[in-house]
C-alpha cells in the first residue's frame, strides 16, 4: 500500500481526552478513531490488525470442529423472555444484562445483542433431534452491544465490540469437558500466535450459578481492570473474586507461592450446563430414547480487547511494537531523500513476492517525519533507502524490537 494514497494521517500527539495507552496510540498513529465514549472506528490499518486477529481464532476454532455462521444483532425480546434475560442489569443485577433497547416504529421493541446464547439455542432446536445430532460446535464473530458502565480501557472495554462466540452442543457431561479442555488448549494457541502466550494464565474464576468455575485468560499487565493471584511456577492463577483458602486448598495451591497482578481478561469459556436448553427447550433423544436436555458451554475472545492488549503491553515510548503474525503490514518500506527511484522499484519487486509492504512514498515528509511515524505505526520490519545508503549499493534493515541496524545490498535483500 502506498502511503501518499492513504486518506488516513498520524497525528503529532496524543488525544489528551484518552487514559489509555492503547487508544492514545492506536488514535496517534490513525488505527482508529473515538466516536463517543467506549465507542471506535477502526481505520485501515486497525481493520488489518483486527482480521489478522480474527483470521488466527478461525484457523483454531476450525480445528477444534467449530462450525461459523453469523446471527443477527436484533433480538426478539419473547426468546429472551424464556431465560429471564430480557430484563437490564439495574433491574436484576443476578440474571440482567447491560441492554441496548430500541423501540420499532409501528410498536413493540427489540434488543441489540449482548450476547447470543438465547438465539443460538433457539435456533439450534430445528437441528438437533437425537443423540446422533451432537455434539456441535457453533461460532461466529459478531457484533455485540453493551450498556457498559466502565469506558476507560480504550478499545478494550466498549459498548460495540465483535465477539468471537463460540458455543457447544453435548450429549453428556464428560463430551463436554473433553471439548472444552480442547478449547482451553486453542485458547493458549491463539494467545501465543498473537505475541501475548508468555504473559496470559488460565485463571480460575467464578462460574456463575450452573457450575463452581469458569476459565478466563487473563494477560498480566499494569493497565488491567483485574487482580489475580499467580503461581508461575504451576503455571496457574485464581481470580481476586473467587480467592479464598478453600479454593487454594482445592487447587493444591499456596499463599505464599502466589504473587498479586493487575491482568487483562482477553477470554473466557464458561460451562452453561443445561441453564439455556432446558428453558427454551433444547433437547435431543439418547440412544434409549429417553428424552434430555443438550449440556451447553460458551466460549468468548474480544478480538479488539486482544489488539489493545498487545498495544499495552509490546509498545515503547516511540510507539507500538507489532508481533509479526497480526502486523498490518510486514515491511515499512520508506522511501529517504534521494532514494525515491530504487524504492519505488523494491516496492514492487516485494509486492511481486506476496509480501504485505507499506510504502512510504509521501513527498511533503521530511526523512525525519518518515522515521517518527514508522516508529510510531509499529511495523516489525523497516527498510530505508536513501541516498546514502546507495552509496554503497545498500538499503538499511532494522528491526522495530531491536536497536540495531544493518547495510543489505539491494540485490541480496531477502525476508
Ligand atoms: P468483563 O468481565 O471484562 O466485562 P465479560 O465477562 O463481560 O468481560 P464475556 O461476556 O464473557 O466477558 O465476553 C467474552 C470476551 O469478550 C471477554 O473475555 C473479552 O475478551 C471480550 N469483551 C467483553 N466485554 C468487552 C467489551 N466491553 N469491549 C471489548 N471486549 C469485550
Ligand atoms: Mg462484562
Amino acid at each position: 500500500m502506498r502511503q501518499f494514497q492513504l486518506f488516513t494521517k498520524t497525528s503529532r500527539n496524543a488525544p489528551k481526552d484518552e487514559e489509555s495507552k492503547n487508544a492514545k496510540l492506536l488514535i496517534q498513529a490513525g488505527f482508529i478513531r473515538k466516536e463517543m465514549a467506549g465507542v471506535y472506528s477502526f481505520l485501515p490499518f486497525g481493520l488489518r490488525v483486527l482480521n489478522k486477529i480474527i483470521g488466527i481464532i478461525r484457523e483454531e476454532m476450525n480445528a477444534i470442529g467449530g462450525q461459523e455462521l453469523l446471527l443477527t444483532t436484533l433480538q426478539d425480546p419473547e426468546v429472551w423472555k424464556k431465560t429471564g434475560r430480557w430484563v437490564e442489569e439495574e433491574a436484576d443485577p443476578q440474571h440482567g444484562l447491560p441492554w441496548f433497547k430500541t423501540k420499532l416504529v409501528n410498536k413493540g421493541e427489540l434488543g441489540l445483542a449482548n450476547t447470543h446464547e438465547e438465539p443460538l439455542t433457539n435456533l439450534m432446536r430445528e437441528h438437533v433431534a437425537s443423540y446422533r445430532d451432537l455434539p456441535r460446535y457453533v461460532y461466529q464473530f459478531q457484533t455485540k452491544f453493551r450498556n457498559e458502565l466502565r469506558a476507560k480501557s480504550g478499545i478494550m472495554r466498549t459498548r460495540e465490540f465483535i465477539m468471537k462466540d463460540l458455543y457447544s452442543f453435548s450429549r453428556n457431561e464428560e463430551e463436554f469437558r473433553a471439548f472444552y479442555e480442547q478449547c482451553a488448549e486453542a485458547y493458549m494457541k491463539i494467545f501465543t500466535r498473537a505475541g501475548i502466550g508468555e504473559r496470559t494464565y488460565r485463571t480460575f474464576a467464578s462460574g456463575g450459578s450452573f457450575s463452581k468455575f469458569s476459565d478466563e485468560f487473563q494477560t498480566i499487565c499494569q493497565a488491567g481492570e483485574d487482580t489475580i493471584y499467580v503461581d508461575k511456577k504451576k503455571n496457574i492463577a485464581v481470580n481476586k473474586e473467587v480467592y479464598n483458602d478453600e479454593i487454594l486448598m482445592e487447587l493444591g495451591l499456596k499463599k505464599n507461592e502466589m504473587s498479586e497482578e493487575r491482568a487483562i481478561e482477553v477470554g473466557n469459556i464458561f460451562p452453561l450446563g443445561t441453564k439455556f436448553s432446558v428453558p427454551l427447550g433444547l433437547t435431543f433423544k439418547t440412544a434409549e430414547g429417553s428424552e434430555k436436555p443438550v449440556i451447553m458451554g460458551s466460549y468468548g475472545i474480544g478480538p479488539a480487547r486482544l489488539m489493545g492488549t498487545v498495544v499495552e503491553m509490546l509498545s515503547d515510548e516511540k510507539g507500538i511494537v507489532w508481533p509479526e503474525s497480526i502486523a498490518p503490514f510486514s515491511v515499512h518500506l520508506l522511501a529517504l531523500e534521494g532514494g525515491e527511484k530504487e524504492a519505488k522499484a523494491l516496492y514492487e519487486r516485494l509486492e511481486k513476492q506476496g509480501m504485505e509492504v507499506l510504502y512510504d512514498d509521501r513527498t511533503d515528509k521530511s526523512s525525519g517525519e518518515k522515521l517518527v511515524d514508522a516508529d510510531l505505526l509499529g511495523i516489525p520490519t523497516r527498510i530505508v533507502v536513501s541516498a546514502r545508503t546507495l552509496e554503497q549499493g545498500s538499503v538499511e534493515v532494522k528491526k522495530r524490537n531491536e536497536e540495531k541496524h544493518e547495510l543489505v545490498k539491494l540485490d541480496a535483500l531477502t525476508l
